[in-house]
């Protein structure tokens, strides 16, 4: 079966900066995928090329995103917009500032329903409601006439939530959906958000640098450095053994293992610079297990088990055919 999104070696660029670089990864429907990795690693730039939503000086240079086997990238501008929101609905980290503070609450659910659904009048303000009540807003029907700063900053991600539910999407993609809330109001968050995607069985792309997120959420797993996929695994077999050097490095930052809410601990030493034909692992100047080859030879792809592949010198050399071998415990 064709999966629901595909990604075929995406890359984008910030000006001279290689931040996406040869992306390549599908998310299921029904499936949670969850794209791991540092701030400043590409995690939000893939999702924005996506969306074809880069900032200035963002250039898609290569590769293919489709969506049911339609590729994103050569839509015409037009059509894309009825994606965003439509068929592919979005949440960010910021509901603050995602939502317009002049607007009230039904009035911003209402545009998306309006926009995405053609809904108007009295059917219009009875989905808002549902909608809201859904995503477990409480008192609904009168909240609708509030405005954000009357919300608190959970009730604000309910909300934003229920926009990006508007459209009826197949795909939601969550960029760090629950980063700005207090520990509790998080895990209501992705309580909420685990049983929506099931319960309408959309495929969900997650975008987090918390290890206990993934854990909670994800069916697999991406773990993402200096703007390249260098893990990628089912999740209980990530958690089980994680193989690649940063990954393990992941772990160990952990204050303890699998837990949420702690900021991944600062990893000693630089991201090299990407702005210049790069030889090598990205990872050599980080890595405690680093020898020639990772200076002189970018590490290619090795399957590790089914589902699981990874992008280092120390993968066995045997596994990088097609043929699954065991898990390797490092
Ligand atoms: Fe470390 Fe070499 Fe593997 Fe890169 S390829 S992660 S430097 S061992
Ligand atoms: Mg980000």
């Amino acid at each position: 079966p064709t999966p629901l999104l595909q990604i075929s070696d995406l890359r984008t660029r910030i000006g001279a900066v290689r931040a996406v670089d040869d992306v390549s990864f599908s998310v299921s429907a029904n499936e949670t995928f969850a794209l791991l990795g540092e701030s400043g690693c590409g995690k939000s730039m893939t999702a924005l090329s996506i969306m074809r939503l880069l900032p200035e000086h963002g250039t898609i240079d290569a590769g293919a995103v489709l969506l049911e086997g339609r590729d994103l990238l050569a839509l015409p501008e037009a059509s894309m917009r009825a994606v965003r929101g439509g068929a592919i609905g979005m949440i960010f980290q910021e509901p603050m500032t995602s939502l317009n503070p002049v607007l009230s609450i039904g009035e911003q659910v209402g545009e998306s329903l309006r926009r995405h659904r053609n809904l108007g009048g009295a059917a219009l303000r009875a989905e808002s409601i549902h909608l809201l009540n859904a995503v477990g807003l409480p008192d609904a029907a009168r909240r609708i006439s509030e405005y954000p700063f009357q919300l608190s900053g959970g009730m604000k991600q309910r909300v934003m939530i229920a926009m990006a539910l508007a459209g009826n999407p197949r795909l939601l993609i969550a960029d760090e959906p629950t980063t700005a809330l207090d520990v509790t109001i998080q895990a209501q968050v992705l309580q909420l958000l685990r049983s929506i995607q099931r319960e309408r069985g959309m495929g969900m792309l997650l975008i987090t640098h918390d290890l206990g997120v993934v854990a909670e959420m994800a069916d697999r797993v991406g773990v993402m450095y200096a703007g390249e996929l260098v893990e990628i695994a089912p999740r209980d077999a990530f958690f089980d053994a994680p193989f690649h050097p940063y990954s393990r490095k992941l772990f160990a930052a952990l204050p303890g293992r699998g837990q949420r809410g702690g900021a991944l601990e600062v990893i000693p030493g630089m991201v090299p610079a990407l702005d210049s034909a790069f030889v090598g692992c990205r990872f050599a100047q980080r890595c405690d297990a680093a020898f020639d080859l990772c200076r002189s030879e970018t590490p290619a792809w090795t399957q590790l088990a089914q589902g699981h592949t990874v992008r280092c010198h120390l993968a066995p050399t045997g596994s990088r055919t097609a043929m699954p071998v065991p898990t390797t415990s490092v």
